[in-house]
């Protein structure tokens, strides 16, 4: 469904992925992880048109996405979760729903998808018409994955969701990930917390300083010299 080929990207000098390519098939949920300043974060930011690679290809489908825009992006089917939830506090949790779904021209199905992500994250329902700031952040987390979904993404992408969350909530946001796999949803997953991660994944992908330094299952990767270094960081 996605492949990333040779991407180099660079901030003026400093050179944030170097040749790093990769591929998630349909139905899987492929995780990625590794140290700070590996350059996860940048890799999202490549594949949902943010930042624009030096040299490079990325496809969806088999049909190259270099150069749209973000919301073209969406439009194809790919949704990302950014690192931070960017929610809109100010706005009601049901606003922020309505957000997610703005992509959405046909509106047959708004009234099933917001039905089925409030069953996913009951809490929202709870919520529903009060500010989103007012969440703490593991239901601030779940809002931008359900607002997320209501673009009816085939592929949904995640920037370190766990980021800043208690283990418990950490735990329930990764088993919804699970669940929306199970669902026929495709997820990318970009984690620091390389433990849950590689639990979850089908595949694991670690990066390092720009490039890829593992790709495989969690077995493989149990064998590998990777492992030590994404989980404990150690150079
Ligand atoms: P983290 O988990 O800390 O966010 P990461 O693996 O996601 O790390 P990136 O955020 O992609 O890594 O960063 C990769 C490299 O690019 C780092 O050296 C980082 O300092 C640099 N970098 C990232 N964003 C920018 C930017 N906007 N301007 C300059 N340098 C940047």
């Amino acid at each position: 469904m996605l492949t990333a080929t040779d991407l180099h990207v660079s901030y003026g000098s400093i050179v944030a992925l170097r040749g790093v390519s990769i591929e998630v098939q349909q139905g899987e949920l492929v995780g990625v992880i590794g140290p700070n300043g590996a350059g996860k974060s940048t890799l999202l930011k490549a594949i949902v048109g943010a930042v624009r690679p030096k040299q490079g290809g990325i496809t969806i489908d088999a049909k190259s996405i270099l150069g749209k825009s973000p919301e073209a992006i969406v439009r194809l089917g790919a949704s990302l979760v950014p690192e931070g939830r960017h929610i809109f506090t100010k706005l009601t949790v049901a606003e922020n729903l309505q957000l997610g779904a703005i992509v959405q021209r046909d509106r047959t199905h708004a009234e099933a998808d917001l039905e089925q992500a409030l069953a996913l994250f009951p809490v929202l329902k709870d919520y529903y018409r009060s500010q989103a700031g007012k969440l703490s952040g593991g239901e601030q987390q779940m809002l931008a994955i359900a607002r997320a979904l209501l673009s009816r993404p085939r592929l949904l992408m995640l920037d370190e969701p766990s980021l800043g969350l208690a283990p418990l909530v950490v735990d329930r946001v990764f088993d919804s990930l699970d669940r929306l796999r199970a669902a026929g949803i495709t997820i990318l997953l970009i984690e620091q917390n390389a433990a849950r991660t590689i639990e979850l994944a089908d595949r694991i992908y670690v990066l390092r300083t720009g490039r890829v330094e593992f790709v495989g299952t969690e077995e493989e990767f149990a064998d590998s010299s990777a492992y030590e270094h994404a989980l404990f960081g150690i150079t």
